[in-house]
């Protein structure tokens, strides 16, 4: 082997196994029993009360010795401190966690630092969580910190559609915010690379876009049919499958970073996750618009403005209940996501906090008509630089969806 071999980021791709259907949570207990006698249950109160319900004849029938730990108030470095003392003192061999996208990273960090397997069973489908080999830390008031990788993802997800049928339709939308993100980021930050598997991730995350885009209007009209099933997996499952595939290479870009620099303003605490990065994707299409003048980006940003309004997304601050936040809040909020480390900047511009809030505050602005640039005289009277308005074709292929 030659001394400048290198050694590439080792993948965590999915869990190890999946079991999904309906009803299928009280039949997983024995797949959950091959993992560990005495499970330590993190969720929410109210989740773990109802979700216990279903599991303990199975407990019974396999002798395992249950105990249950709350997360709250968030996924913080206080709580996973208390739960280690919790696992340690019940023993636990295996952590289940129960819950959206925070009870779920929380189970999956606990697990981590504690060396057990984790299963996770998702009540929603607001995030993929239940996939990823991630958590995101949070501050106790709710302001992200920052994340961890994990050293691999869940060993086993359990997907009862029934058990996410409970869950208020909005958790779903927000879902679908979430993942249709994978798209939008994923070919900024990986969509020139020429490596197999960041193709294959890009590529998956064309094709969640589209399953979104095509049958998300249909599964809130008929919740519990075979197209809100589908989007279920798209936003639960494929969406993980391109984290997974990708990995570190293919992370997330500027929707991310402007929901991590919101969740920093408690105005912004009444929201979900997924319906602020949702809102990112257009601040990120708006930048794209403004720094560098893409007509791609601002085409792309009105179809998601009309797909926003037909499945109830937030387009605007105003719709995400931020009308009369201060420009102080603003600028907060624009400073952190522009912070050294923020994922903003796998942007292919430099980005400065006043042009994310130029974007952030004009996220439903009318697109410019595409001759419109054109008007604007060019410097020293010469030919205008036309690549200023030609983006690589594998960015964002709108032509492929239907208007
Ligand atoms: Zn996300």
């Amino acid at each position: 082997m030659s001394n400048n071999s290198v050694i590439l980021p080792t993948l965590c791709v999915a869990p190890a196994q999946v079991i999904r259907g309906q009803g299928v949570l009280t039949t997983a207990v024995s797949a959950i029993a091959q993992l560990g006698q005495r499970p330590l249950l993190v969720g929410g109160d109210r989740t773990i009360a109802t979700v216990y319900t279903l599991l303990h004849p199975g407990f019974q029938d396999h002798s395992l010795d249950a105990a249950q730990a709350s997360y709250y108030p968030d996924c913080s470095e206080t709580t996973l401190a208390s739960l280690r003392q919790t696992a340690q003192s019940h023993q636990a061999d295996v952590i289940i966690g129960l819950g959206g996208g925070k009870a779920l990273d929380t189970s999956k960090l606990l697990a981590h630092q504690c060396g057990l397997p984790v299963v996770t069973v998702p009540t929603s489908a607001a995030t993929c969580a239940s996939w990823t080999a991630l958590s995101n830390v949070y501050s106790e008031d709710g302001a992200f910190l920052y994340d961890v990788p994990l050293s691999q993802c869940p060993q086993l997800l359990v997907l009862d559609y029934d058990l996410i049928a409970t869950a208020p339709q909005r958790t779903l939308v927000a879902g679908i915010g979430d993942a249709i993100a994978k798209w939008y980021e994923a070919s900024v930050s990986s969509g020139q690379s020429q490596r197999t598997l960041l193709i294959g991730a890009v590529q998956q995350a064309r094709v969640l876009r589209d399953i979104l885009l095509q049958k998300s209007v249909a599964a809130l009209q008929n919740p519990g049919s075979e197209d809100w099933q589908d989007v279920v997996d798209a936003s639960v499952l494929l969406a993980g499958v391109i984290g997974g595939l990708g990995g570190a290479q293919c992370r997330t870009v500027a929707a991310h970073a402007v929901h991590n620099g919101l969740t920093h303003l408690i105005a912004s605490h009444g929201t979900l996750h997924g319906e602020k990065v949702a809102y990112g994707i257009l601040v990120q299409l708006r930048l794209e618009e403004l720094v560098q003048g893409s007509q791609l980006a601002a085409t792309a940003r009105q179809q998601l403005l009309k797909f926003y309004a037909e499945i109830g997304l937030p387009q605007s601050l105003t719709d995400l209940g931020m009308a009369t936040i201060s420009i102080a809040d603003l600028q907060q909020a624009a400073t952190i996501a522009c912070a050294e480390s923020s994922d903003i900047h796998r942007l292919p511009f430099e980005v400065e906090p006043a042009q994310l809030m130029a974007a952030m505050v004009s996220t439903t602005a009318a697109c410019r008509a595409a001759g419109k640039y054109e008007d604007i005289p060019a410097p020293n009277g010469g030919k205008r630089d036309t690549a200023l308005f030609s983006l690589p074709p594998s960015k964002f292929c709108i032509d492929e969806v239907s208007e």
